[in-house]
């Protein structure tokens, strides 16, 4: 049994959410092998027994609990200047960019992302006349340790051209002579920016949206294109708010936002991430202290496992221990949101299907290091 109780100061909050059988499974005549403990947080398959933050079950579509529990706090910490991070951890197909509702075709309003934009504006609204806002957002992809703008104007045309050129085979990728590749940079007092990558400035909720599916269509176009690489790469969805607050009137307000360095300002950012498919984190032995580096694992995820699992252990962190940031592309773009004053919450996101009780399993492991 590998059975928590549930920590209340913990940095990193994890939840969990089983989809229910999807028409695949039930054809193939699976059985539902996991179970939710009744007014529980707490998931059981075979003997093992798992308690969460959080567990959402496979009954209903529990997506307005879900954003209450895990994401509106998060929303609300941004207009108080804290950063935050919402991962979608889990196997190929269980869920996460549903979840995230970064897909087309399901409908996106029920995900968490159009959730916390609606959220976001809704608040925004009713503080605009005492707050002077400004939003941007970026949406990445980092894919085999590179970094992928999906916002690039230019891939749009790419698009055209592999939808075009789809027939004769070739792929839909080109390297734009003379873009200098996407840079992780860190400013000396410890804030993270990519340098090369296209931030939209937007002002409306359907202008964030617009964002919102032009980068999950340049995902999804690459995908088809590139042997799947949406279940290989970690898509981060960023939207970084800042605020100033207005004088009141009769006294002149010149100047950009950032020139006004009064307390009055207030910058953060929030990371929405559909991550890489877990799977093939199976072979380094997931429950061990330490993942292992195998050949084929994916690094972000490995890094992540320990980063997370390092700003969880209490005691670890009150001795000052390493935190490995370093290790990837996806936790040093993360690393000032996870751990600190920022706020984080994990969603692992798995299928009720006997067929994946291993990897479910895998998954439940994982996220049981997280907390
Ligand atoms: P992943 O991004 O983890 O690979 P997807 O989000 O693409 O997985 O989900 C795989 C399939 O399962 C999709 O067809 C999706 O519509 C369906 N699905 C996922 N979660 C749910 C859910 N909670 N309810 C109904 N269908 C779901
Ligand atoms: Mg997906």
């Amino acid at each position: 049994m590998e059975a928590n109780s549930s920590g209340e100061d913990c940095c990193v909050k994890v939840a969990v959410h089983i989809r229910p059988l999807i028409g695949d499974e039930k054809i193939q005549g699976c059985k539902d092998c996991v179970t939710v403990v009744p007014g529980k947080p707490q998931v059981q398959i075979g003997t093992h027994s798992f308690t969460f933050d959080h567990v959402y079950g496979s009954t209903g579509t529990p997506s307005t609990a879900m954003y209450e529990e895990c994401v509106a706090p998060l929303v609300d910490g941004l207009f108080q200047g804290y950063n935050a991070t919402v991962l979608a951890y889990g196997q190929t197909g269980s869920g996460k960019t549903y979840t995230m509702g970064t897909s087309l075709k399901d409908g996106c309003q029920t995900g968490l992302i159009p959730q916390a934009m609606n959220a976001l504006f809704n608040k925004i609204e009713t503080l605009k006349r005492e707050i002077e806002f400004q939003l941007h957002v970026s949406f990445i992809e980092i894919h085999k340790e590179e970094v992928r703008d999906l916002l690039d104007p230019s891939l749009s045309n790419r698009q055209e051209m592999a939808n075009g050129h789809a027939a004769n085979g070739h792929a839909a990728k080109v390297n734009i002579p003379g873009k200098p590749p996407i840079q992780i940079r860190e400013s000396s007092n410890g804030v993270i920016t990519l340098a090369g990558s296209t931030e939209c400035s937007v002002k409306t909720l359907k202008e964030m949206a617009d964002c919102l599916e032009q980068g999950s269509l340049s995902r999804a176009t690459g995908s088809t294109n590139m042997n799947n690489q949406s279940s290989r790469s970690h898509a981060i969805f960023t939207i970084t708010m800042e605020q100033m607050r207005r004088l009141p009137t009769g006294i002149s307000n010149e100047g950009s936002l950032n020139d006004c360095m009064t307390e009055d300002y207030l910058c953060a950012k929030l990371h929405l991430v559909d991550l890489a498919g877990s799977e093939r984190a199976k072979r380094t032995g997931s429950d061990g202290l330490r993942f292992k580096e195998g050949v084929h694992i994916n690094k972000g995820l490995l890094a992540l496992g320990n980063v997370i699992s390092a700003l969880g252990d209490e005691k670890k962190r009150k001795e000052g221990v390493h935190v490995p940031y370093r290790d990837s592309k996806l936790t040093r773009l993360l690393q000032d949101s996870l751990g600190g004053n920022s706020k984080t919450v994990m969603i692992a996101c798995i299928s009720p299907a006997d067929i994946n009780a291993e990897e479910t399993l895998n998954t439940l492991k994982y996220a049981n290091r997280a907390r």
